[in-house]
Parts: structure tokens; C-alpha cells; sequence
């Protein structure tokens, strides 16, 4: 890990981005769009600034989600990569290598904070294996997620439906 590199991508990684030098604000935004836009309660995201920014494989498919503003996401596999605007990039801080190198430091949109956001620090925590007994499939999962570091010469993997298990229709 270089000091001032910050590289990240998405889930498959047929996207991957670098940032080189000191990024932008980190922030959290509780608007209604960004909930949408990353399905979630609130976006995270670190706006490029001063730092050199670049795709480095593939590109985000983009969702023009108002007249000024453009959302990034993979078209392979939907994870939420970037927000563009007439006043910068800003890129999804959970798509980073280690998301935890960029704390954010302010909220904005808070007029749409959904209220229990401020409670879920109180919930009980569960470690993934502490319950194999209702998801014994954990025990042999093979991740198919790109790894949190760039690679050369990977793949994503687009034949995973044909071999592996999947839902049964119902419904739809
Ligand atoms: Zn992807
Ligand atoms: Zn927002």
C-alpha cells in the first residue's frame, strides 16, 4: 500500500480507478438520490479535489440522475462507483481497496436522514460464521469478488449463473 495511492473498483472488477495525492472531502450524503443511487441508507463518498484521479481498467456505465449530475456504476455487476457534478467527482468509498483509510467527516442531505440511522450502532453484531447453522453454505463459499488490490489479467466472472446455484423462479 503506497501512502498517498488509493485504488479501489467494483464488485467483478471490470472497473477499477486510481487516486494519486491528497483526495478531497470524505462525506456521507443522506439525500433521497443518493439513497436510491447506492440503495442504501446514505452514500459514501470522497471527492477527488486536488488528487490525480484515472480508470484504470473498463469504465462505469453512466445514469444521468438530474440535468448536473452523472452516477457510475459497472454495468457488469451495479456496484455504485461515482458521482459527477459540475463541481467535481466524487467516488463510492465502500468500492476503495481499503475504505477505511478515508473517514468521512461531514453529512450533507441530512434534511432526508432516515431516523434510525442514528440507532444502528446500538443493534447486536454477528461475526459472518457465528451461525453456520442457518447458512451452512458459508462453510464452502467461493468468492467470485474481486480482490482488494489491482490485479493483471483478471476476469470476471460471467459464467457464474450457468454453474452455480441459483434462486427458483417464483413470481416474476
Ligand atoms: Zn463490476
Ligand atoms: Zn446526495
Amino acid at each position: 500500500m503506497i501512502a498517498n495511492v488509493h485504488t479501489g473498483g467494483c464488485q467483478c472488477g471490470a472497473v477499477r480507478f486510481r487516486l494519486e495525492g491528497k483526495p478531497g472531502q470524505a462525506s456521507i450524503c443522506h439525500c433521497r438520490m443518493c439513497q436510491k443511487a447506492f440503495g442504501a441508507f446514505y452514500a459514501p463518498l470522497v471527492s477527488v479535489g486536488a488528487a490525480k484521479f484515472a480508470w484504470t481498467r473498463g469504465r462505469p456505465k453512466m445514469f444521468r440522475s438530474s440535468n448536473y449530475v452523472l452516477r457510475g456504476f459497472c454495468k457488469n455487476c451495479g456496484t455504485p462507483l461515482s458521482y459527477e457534478a459540475p463541481d467535481g467527482i466524487g467516488l463510492a468509498i465502500g468500492a476503495f481497496d481499503v475504505p477505511g483509510r478515508l473517514p468521512p467527516v461531514v453529512q450533507f442531505g441530512i434534511e432526508a436522514k432516515i431516523p434510525f440511522v442514528d440507532q444502528l450502532h446500538e443493534l447486536a453484531g454477528h461475526d459472518t460464521m457465528d451461525d453456520l447453522e442457518s447458512a451452512p453454505f458459508l462453510s464452502d463459499l467461493v468468492t467470485f469478488q474481486h480482490p482488494d488490490h489491482d490485479t493483471t489479467g483478471w476476469e470476471p466472472r460471467v459464467d457464474a449463473e450457468a454453474e452455480h446455484w441459483r434462486p427458483k423462479e417464483e413470481g416474476v
